[in-house]
């Protein structure tokens, strides 16, 4: 069974998304081809209903190291959102979940889920593996960032006691972009595949809206790969940035987070620095140059996703 039709089992026909005539004329008006018709039109033969629908199409593959899945269900969450880009943007070209490939393949875009384990060689090779492969590698989620609640793990829990360390992947290979969040939104995701799209292969005008857009996000490997609960007080709160929403609290682990008089209070002692409040805090990376383009950047994603 295809990936296609194992997803229209779970979420439902896809047959709308897959019968629909995909241009991307309203987000790249010059590098896609419409969908040959005898391709999709004929039901009988999987070979062919299989094949690319779009040329030029980036690959993107998910990896998964430690982690909970949860980066990986907020990326299936796009529902018939994944369909548009699994149609006309990107050929997920590995995944452990969804996927039958064992080998990390050569793909233009990585999204690895999780930190990685120091005590396992598997999960060491598969992480240099994965940026020998990738052109871009993207920590997808807080664990892949910063470590996440897998800088909680000691080692001698029951399943895997020698497992003791963890750190972020940018620990061990550089890393391209980080997308924070516990677990990053669908949308979140989204945006970042289309974006990841036209940066690669768009035209000059939408190379540089994927620049604008991403550029905050490819600053944050540069800041390095540990985040605390002072990175909240003086990078969002002293910035007179947070407005109290309480997702640092409900993300912290080891309950170091408290509300006082609508923001947060960080006891300091209890923190673990595992980085998920600030991953998880809507204005951790927050760019005003970014906000000012908002519309626009919009408007490209909303083109991109209803072509
Ligand atoms: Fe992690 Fe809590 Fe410290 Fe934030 S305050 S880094 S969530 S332990
Ligand atoms: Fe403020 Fe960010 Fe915490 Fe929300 S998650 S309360 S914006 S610091």
């Amino acid at each position: 069974m295809g990936l296609r039709e194992w997803l229209s089992k779970i979420f439902g026909s896809s047959e709308e998304s897959t019968n629909k005539n995909v241009s991307t004329t309203p987000v790249n008006e010059t590098k896609t081809t419409p969908v040959n018709p005898t391709t999709v039109e004929n039901k009988e033969n999987k070979t062919q209903k299989e094949e690319r629908l779009v040329a030029d199409k980036i690959t993107i593959g998910h990896v998964h190291m430690s982690g909970c899945t949860g980066c990986l269900i907020s990326l299936a969450d796009n529902y018939e959102g994944l369909f548009t880009l699994l149609d006309n943007y990107a050929d997920l070209v590995y995944c452990l979940t969804l996927m039958d490939v064992r080998d990390i393949p050569k793909m233009d875009v990585a999204l690895v889920e999780g930190s990685v384990c120091i005590n396992n060689h598997h999960s060491i090779e598969d992480i240099r593996k994965t940026r020998e492969n990738a052109a871009v590698v993207v920590a997808l989620g807080g664990c892949a960032s910063y470590g996440n609640i897998t800088r909680f793990c000691r080692g001698g829990q029951w399943n895997q006691p020698g497992h003791e360390g963890f750190v972020p992947i940018g620990d061990l290979i550089n890393v391209d972009v980080y997308l924070p969040g516990c677990p990053p939104s669908p949308q979140a995701i989204r945006n970042l595949c289309v974006m990841a799209y036209l940066l690669l292969k768009g035209t000059d005008e939408q190379k540089a809206l994927a620049t604008k857009y991403l550029e905050p996000l490819m600053k944050l490997p540069t800041l390095g790969t540990e985040a605390c609960g002072c990175d909240l007080m003086t990078k969002v709160i002293n910035h007179g940035l947070c407005m109290g929403c309480g997702t640092c609290v409900a993300s912290c682990p080891v309950r170091a987070i408290t509300m006082e008089s609508g923001k947060p209070n960080i006891e300091r002692d209890m923190c673990i620095k595992c980085g998920a409040c600030y991953t998880a805090c809507p204005r951790s990376f927050i760019s005003l140059e970014l906000t000012a383009q908002f519309e626009t950047i919009l408007g490209a994603i909303d083109g991109a996703m209803n072509p």
